[in-house]
């Protein structure tokens, strides 16, 4: 089965371990000898209660979300998130501030790429508070309108008792991410987030990541000081249909209660605390993506969690941008679209390819290897190479391979 399996680069749904399909494939007829197909299996039966406690502590363990924050499971994706977290930290701040306008209410969005543009406009959408832009990388860009930098510390100001702070980690269509070095000029300036205000009763910064597309592949720097992090499942830890938050227990609040005050009301399914109180199964959850998921996190630890992973990814990447740079010095055949130093994604590496016909010839050679999913998103075109756990170094290797062919061949 494996030898006839192409290399998937594509930026998700993608790649998942070939050991963890095999296993997942036989669970299809009959889980854990139960007679059952994991596909069929009661999402209330003791065999799954197992997976979903399991698929919990294996994120719990590798990711050491401490005691202060809950792992919660629901369907609807990072887009489901992007409105969830605005309903249930404007009813937050509602219960904690009754009293000020929807003006007043600052959500603060760190707008690096097309997904956090993305949340932004839906909270504008949802309406009940001011959203603010704080910071806009476009700005801080080479042609003045495109995503392709970590806007710099200086770039950002954040508002004084907001009810939202949010990032997106990894900006999956351009290929830009946050810096997990403190030091580094384009990691998230945490030390800039608004401070305690002795006047108000809450300590905490409602401090929101999308993980999406880089949940899993290292550690979560600060995870701690985090109100939610989430993820769809679908990149680095299982297919579709799942989302996991990681949500700081005092997010976790009566939603009718808020209402009652002023706030909008929260659709019952998206409200943090029906997933708590539901112990993550208050509805039908998304069974197969679940089980896979544990899965691929049982084989993640296998080999080494996230000191393994977030070491493998950086191997990964970095032969990828050295045969892009490569491509570059040789008649500027590959360009990158994100400059070293900017922010580039260890996740999604995105180029475009220079001459008549030659991002089409080049995807055309790769379909022929077997290489797939590479070409990029469809709002930046170019090519987009995802490097999510699932694939090895030998990946890489094969398709850096293909790249250095490839300049040759332009050149001749
Ligand atoms: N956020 C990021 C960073 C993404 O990459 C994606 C999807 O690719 C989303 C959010 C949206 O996720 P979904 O398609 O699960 O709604």
């Amino acid at each position: 089965m494996a030898e006839s399996r192409a290399i998937n680069f594509g930026a998700g749904p993608c790649a998942l371990p070939h050991s963890v399909l095999e296993e997942a494939s036989k669970s299809l007829l009959n889980f854990n000898g139960t007679g059952i197909g994991i596909a069929e299996i009661s999402h209330r039966s003791k065999e799954f209660g197992q997976v979903i406690s399991e698929f919990e502590s294996l994120i719990r363990e590798q990711l050491q979300v401490p005691s202060t924050h809950v792992v919660l499971f629901s369907q609807g994706g990072g887009t489901g998130q992007f409105s969830s977290i605005v309903l249930n930290l404007l009813a937050r701040h509602r219960l904690l501030y009754p009293s000020l306008s929807p003006e007043e209410r600052y959500l603060d969005y760190v707008v690096t790429g097309s997904w956090s543009k993305s949340a932004a406009d839906e909270a504008k959408r949802l309406g009940g508070g001011n959203v603010k832009v704080v910071v806009d990388s476009r700005e801080s860009s080479k042609d003045g309108k495109s995503f392709d930098n970590i806007p710099t510390h200086d770039k950002y100001e954040f508002s004084k008792n907001p009810a939202v702070v949010y990032y997106c980690e990894n900006e999956t269509v351009q290929g830009v991410q946050f810096d997990v070095d403190p030091s580094s000029s384009t990691s998230f300036p945490y030390h800039l987030l608004p401070k305690d205000d002795p006047d108000l009763t809450s300590p905490l910064i409602p401090l929101v990541a999308d993980y999406s597309s880089s949940f899993m592949s290292r550690p979560i720097p600060r995870l701690a000081d985090h109100a939610v992090i989430f993820a769809g499942a679908q990149k680095n830890i299982g297919p579709a249909g799942l989302t996991v938050m990681i949500v700081r227990k005092d997010c976790i609040v009566d939603v009718d209660a808020a209402a009652k005050l002023g706030a909008a009301p929260v659709p019952k399914i998206l409200s943090y605390k029906t997933l708590y109180d539901g112990k993550n199964v208050p509805n039908t959850p998304a069974t197969i993506s679940l089980y896979i998921s544990k899965l691929v996190l049982q084989d993640m630890k296998e080999k080494g969690g996230l000191q393994y992973f977030g070491e493998l990814s950086k191997i990964k990447a970095k032969k990828v941008y050295d045969a892009l740079k490569r491509g570059e010095d040789k008649g500027g055949v590959f360009e990158g679209k994100i400059k070293e130093g900017n922010g580039r994604s260890l996740m999604n590496v995105v180029f475009g390819i220079n001459g008549e016909g030659a991002e089409a010839r080049f995807l055309e050679g790769a379909e022929r290897r077997g290489l797939k999913g590479l070409k990029g998103h469809r709002s930046v075109g170019g090519i987009r190479v995802s490097l999510y756990n699932a694939l090895s170094e030998k990946d890489a290797d094969t398709l850096v391979q293909y790249m250095d062919e490839f300049v040759e061949a332009e050149q001749a």
